[in-house]
């Protein structure tokens, strides 16, 4: 049973047509858009430009001049954070227009984006106090003849690379630190959920952002992206996505050694231990699961339960899963919208019959949901699985949840850090030293305690292993967009290196 939420027809849906920005300038693409059929609804809700090689490569000298030639790396921490507080406000003015057309362009529910973008708003805001907070170090324990001055410089031209899964949220979480640090970009959205970036540009340059400090090259990866990644103007390379092009990416970028930030899949595991608050947990593993569908990078996709409780545990995770609310993106209500695409629904329904087929059991959901239009799956839970199992180990990014089970704390480690990916993980007991010991052993960019995805702008979040490299978000993410010089400099005479002393 799945609590559904009838889409209704769009009636005054207007299809919206997104130009690109280069050399801040509002261009249009020279072939045809690409087009974007809303999840949810099935209809064309927006046209995005098909940018090609020749636009990203144009933008990125853009990137490259507005960097080489200034004034934006040359500007105070505080003017920089001026710009940032004033695309802050506008962002918060404009919410209700980002979060409609990432709704209808993703198949998210509009409460849970209304959250994205206020999320969004705030680590503008906290970049915005980063710009003015950066700084170097200074050595004057050197002797007397020496004084030493760490700086941190901007890195350069950055190219951002995004995905479909939380368009709004994600460049949030490049872009403004790149900007703060002093930085030039070039951004590439998803070919499928481009909109709220396009937006993005113009928000840019109503708060006051110099002519090709960002520019926003739509269309797809392979034609746009690869550029991004290859060309020997750009510095840096900040991108989030599949592994497998994370890998492509990191490849492409060594040709010029380019620096490289990695925000990749994951496959994060909740561990649950037998004196736990089940209550809290059993709600968390269901917001864990199926928030965003499960198409999120950080689903708690993998219970590792402990074999005392598993049965009771999955018997309660099933009835609150029965009670999510699925369907209709832009109702309220709404908790689990659309899935993205007609044939990630088919990839998803693909591991749901491998898991079967090799021994897992079908506890809950497993059914595509038929509402006439759009694709939806039901909240699913898979029992019985083994560690070796595909879908104990790889991402499937839908509303998927698998059980495992342990005897011994050990063993629990030994299952969580038994596949390629360490991204985040939970741990639920009330024993301080249980909470601890996973905390500490669990190879995984953040560890959740007797809670799951909670987060904050200060907070650093980024993966172990195959997940990725480098972190985003907390102080750490703007010096990741700066390049360290050392000045040593010499104070007095110098001694000539080949004249004999005395
Ligand atoms: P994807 O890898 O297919 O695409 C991501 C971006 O890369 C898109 O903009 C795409 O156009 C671009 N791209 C594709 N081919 C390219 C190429 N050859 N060169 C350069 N760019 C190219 O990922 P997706 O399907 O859009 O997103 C889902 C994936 O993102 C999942 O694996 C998810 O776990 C991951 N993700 C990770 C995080 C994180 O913070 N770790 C957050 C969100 C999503």
């Amino acid at each position: 049973m799945t609590v559904l939420v009838h889409p209704t027809a769009l009636k005054d849906h207007k299809v919206r047509d997104f130009r690109m920005l280069i050399d801040g300038r509002w261009e249009e693409a020279k072939g045809a858009p690409i087009d974007r059929i809303a999840p949810s609804h099935g209809v064309m809700v927006s046209r995005v430009a098909a940018g090609t090689k020749s636009d990203a490569e144009r933008a990125i000298l853009s990137a490259r001049r507005a960097f080489d030639v200034g004034p934006w790396p040359g500007m105070t921490g505080a003017e920089r954070s001026a710009v940032l507080l004033r695309a802050a406000d506008l962002i918060a003015a404009r919410a209700e227009e980002l979060a409609y057309l990432d709704a209808i362009e993703a198949g998210k529910p509009i409460s849970q984006v209304r959250g994205e973008i206020a999320g969004s708003v705030d680590i503008w805001r906290y970049a915005a106090a980063l710009a003015r907070t950066l700084h170097g170090e200074s050595y004057n324990t050197l002797g007397d003849g020496t004084l030493g001055v760490v700086l941190r410089e901007a890195i350069g031209v950055v190219s951002i690379i995004t995905p479909w899964n939380f368009p709004f949220l994600i460049v949030a979480q490049k872009l403004p630190f790149a900007l703060a640090a002093g930085c030039t970009a070039v951004v590439k959205p998803s070919e499928l959920t481009s909109g709220s970036t396009v937006l993005l540009g113009e928000i840019l340059m109503e708060a006051g952002l110099p002519a090709g400090v960002v520019n926003i090259v739509t269309g797809t990866g392979p034609e746009v992206g690869a550029v991004m990644t290859t060309h020997p103007a750009v510095d840096m390379v900040s991108f989030t996505g599949s592994t497998a092009i994370g890998r492509l990416t990191m490849a492409n970028a060594a040709q010029t050694l380019k620096k490289v930030s990695l925000e990749l899949g994951g496959k994060n595991p909740q561990i649950v231990f037998p004196d736990a608050d089940l209550d809290a947990f059993i709600d968390a593993a269901v917001f864990g699961a199926y928030f965003n569908a499960g198409e999120c990078c950080n689903a708690g996709s993998r219970l590792i339960l402990h074999a005392s409780i598993a049965g009771d545990v999955v018997r309660r995770i099933a009835d609150h899963a029965a009670k999510v609310r699925v369907g209709d993106p832009l109702d309220p209500e709404t908790q689990v919208g659309a899935i993205i695409t007609p044939q990630h629904l088919e990839k998803i329904s693909a591991y749901i019959d491998g898991a079967q087929k090799t021994g897992a059991e079908v506890t809950h959901g497993g059914e595509t949901l038929n509402f006439g239009m759009g694709q939806f799956m039901a909240p699913t839970i898979l029992s019985g699985v083994q560690p070796d199992m595909a879908v104990a180990r790889e991402e499937v990014f839908g509303p998927v949840l698998s059980v495992l089970t342990f005897q011994t704390r050990e063993e629990a480690i030994a299952i969580a850090n038994s596949i390629d990916y360490g991204l985040s993980a939970g741990v639920w007991s009330r024993d301080f030293d249980t909470c601890l010991t996973i905390g500490r052993k669990v190879r995984a960019g953040t560890i959740w305690m007797n809670t799951f995805m909670d987060g904050a702008s200060e907070l650093p979040f980024g993966g172990f292993k195959q997940s990725g490299l480098g972190r985003e978000l907390g102080h750490h993410a703007v010096e990741d967009y700066t390049e360290i010089k050392t000045l040593n400099m010499h104070i007095g005479a110098r001694t000539s290196w080949w004249v004999p002393k005395g």
